[in-house]
């Protein structure tokens, strides 16, 4: 299919006119196609070979306006670092429509009825990193949302500094997030509470409708994937960095990036965002976090469903998180059995980890191919005794395994990515395409997507980060 044949749909404006707000993007000057995501193409059902670049360039700054599409933003609230906030909304998103079960969205297309004080907007910076990071947590099998194209422009946006506008085309099953439902309760709009439950249930949610307690289910899955979701994070050393209420998605899946980081040297209490002094988001509150903001949901559907029946179903968190994490870093050691001081184990090396300052993901990548001989870890820890003493436990858990050293060497392999795209690694891209060179920007989209995989030319990327670049903060503002 080309993109002049596509057909979109738009069933979130069968909904009343309260839910959103129907309002074209507004187009940068000079546009300019910097990338082009040709798997999510596929996704769409569009040919990659067929796309032609102009009108892709069109469709995201807004001047190509496809059959079906009627652009529209999406209103929402949302508790910000801890506080009920009543008028958030897509301030700066606009949705084109549906295609293949996914939502189209422009990020940075002008202002809105939700915008309050913004322009509108967003900066190449903070695109690229969007750009490319949706596409490497997919890679690591996170949930997330995902990203067609990029275009640069010579718009000036006004930040800390001039920057250059930017439009991403993302998209996700849907993106109605907690927030969504806690604006209808807080106005105490409680028939549209119910519309906006049935409008999810519809969109994510089928197999429910029409089961007693379908609005029950919902939640409970939700729960499950919010705690899976957030075990994966953890498991990789991913810090989302502004996990408020409007930023979680009601499918469990990650959102909304801006100043996240998968961290360079393992720091339980790694702040990523500049501006959260508290820490409220940092990595080893994100679990908490997470529960936090499904008691903020399941109180917004208090109307719908007993608040015993909700909680109950909260309750559940705690395990689902525990399970998934506790598979998941089984994988990253290559254990295939499982014992019960496993935990005890795993507790163990994420404090040799910190107190070693230990690059994560090139210790586990090694760990992968480890067969008694330690000189490689060993160069990566600055207490090597204690790591040493932990290699002794991991022989004797080894010992318990059923594969043989080449098949766990081969699984671990492909749990433990070669490369994720750290945030020194997207700001080499970022400062390339700010001088108008985009090469590095399609270099990273092929290392996000296949990261695993060893990619000769950019070696680099897979060692320790640079210790000037390590844990560093970023600002919000994007
Ligand atoms: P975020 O933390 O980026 O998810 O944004 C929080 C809220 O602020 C959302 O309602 C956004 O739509 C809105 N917002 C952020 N940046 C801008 C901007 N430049 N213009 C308008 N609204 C914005
Ligand atoms: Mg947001």
């Amino acid at each position: 299919m080309k993109l002049t044949d596509v057909i979109l749909t738009t069933p979130y404006l069968d909904l009343s006119t309260i839910f959103y707000h129907e309002v074209s993007p507004t187009p940068l000057k000079n546009p300019l196609l910097v990338s082009v995501n040709p798997e999510v193409a596929q996704l769409l059902g569009l040919n990659p070979a067929h796309l032609n670049d102009k009108e892709l360039e069109n469709l995201l700054n807004g001047t190509l306006l496809l059959e079906g599409s009627r652009p529209y933003a999406m209103c929402y609230a949302g508790h910000q670092f801890g506080y009920y906030v009543q008028r958030l909304g897509d301030g700066r998103a606009i949705n084109l429509g549906a295609l293949n079960g996914w939502n189209l969205q422009l990020k940075g297309s002008g202002v809105t009825r939700y915008s309050r004080q913004g322009d509108g907007r967003a900066v190449l910076r903070s695109s690229i990193r969007e750009y490319l990071i949706s596409e490497a947590m997919n890679a690591l099998g996170i949930p997330t949302s995902r990203a067609l194209a990029l275009i640069s422009s010579d718009e000036k946006v006004a930040r800390e500094r001039w920057e250059r506008g930017a439009i991403v085309l993302r998209l996700a099953p849907s993106w109605i997030r907690f927030g969504s439902f806690e604006y209808f309760f807080h106005t105490n709009k409680h028939k549209e509470l119910e519309s906006l439950a049935d409008f999810c249930l519809q969109e994510s949610f089928p197999q429910f409708i029409g089961s007693e307690d379908a609005y029950l289910k919902m939640f409970a899955e939700i729960v499950k994937r919010t705690a899976e979701l957030i075990a994966s994070w953890q498991s990789v050393g991913f810090n989302h960095g502004v996990m408020n209420t409007d930023n979680m998605s009601a499918i469990g899946i990650t959102i909304d990036y801006g100043p996240f980081a998968f961290m360079d040297t393992f720091e339980s209490g790694y702040i990523c965002n500049h501006t959260d002094a508290q820490g409220r988001y940092s990595y080893d509150n994100q679990p908490r976090i997470g529960y936090w903001n499904l008691e903020r949901l399941a109180h917004a559907l208090s109307p719908l469903v007993t608040h015993e029946k909700l909680q109950s179903e909260l309750e559940q968190y705690g395990n689902y998180f525990t399970n998934q994490l506790m598979q998941l870093l089984r994988a990253k050691l290559g254990l295939d059995t499982t014992q019960e001081n496993d935990s005890d184990l795993l507790r163990a090396l994420f404090s040799v980890m910190e107190n070693g300052r230990i690059d994560m993901t090139p210790f586990f990548r090694t760990l992968s191919r480890y067969e008694g001989n330690r000189d490689a870890l060993l160069a990566l820890t600055l207490a090597p005794n204690q790591l040493n003493e932990w290699l002794e436990r991991y022989d004797v858990r080894l010992t318990d395994n059923s594969s043989s050293v080449d098949e766990r060497h081969r699984q671990m392999l492909r749990t433990n990515p070669k490369y994720v795209l750290k945030n020194y690694i997207l700001q080499e891209a970022i400062d390339e395409a700010e001088g108008g060179n985009y090469t590095r920007v399609n270099d990273l989209l092929r290392i996000a997507q296949n990261p695993y995989d060893e990619h000769s030319d950019f070696e680099r990327y897979a060692g320790v980060t640079p210790p000037q670049h390590t844990n560093l903060k970023l600002s919000c503002s994007s």
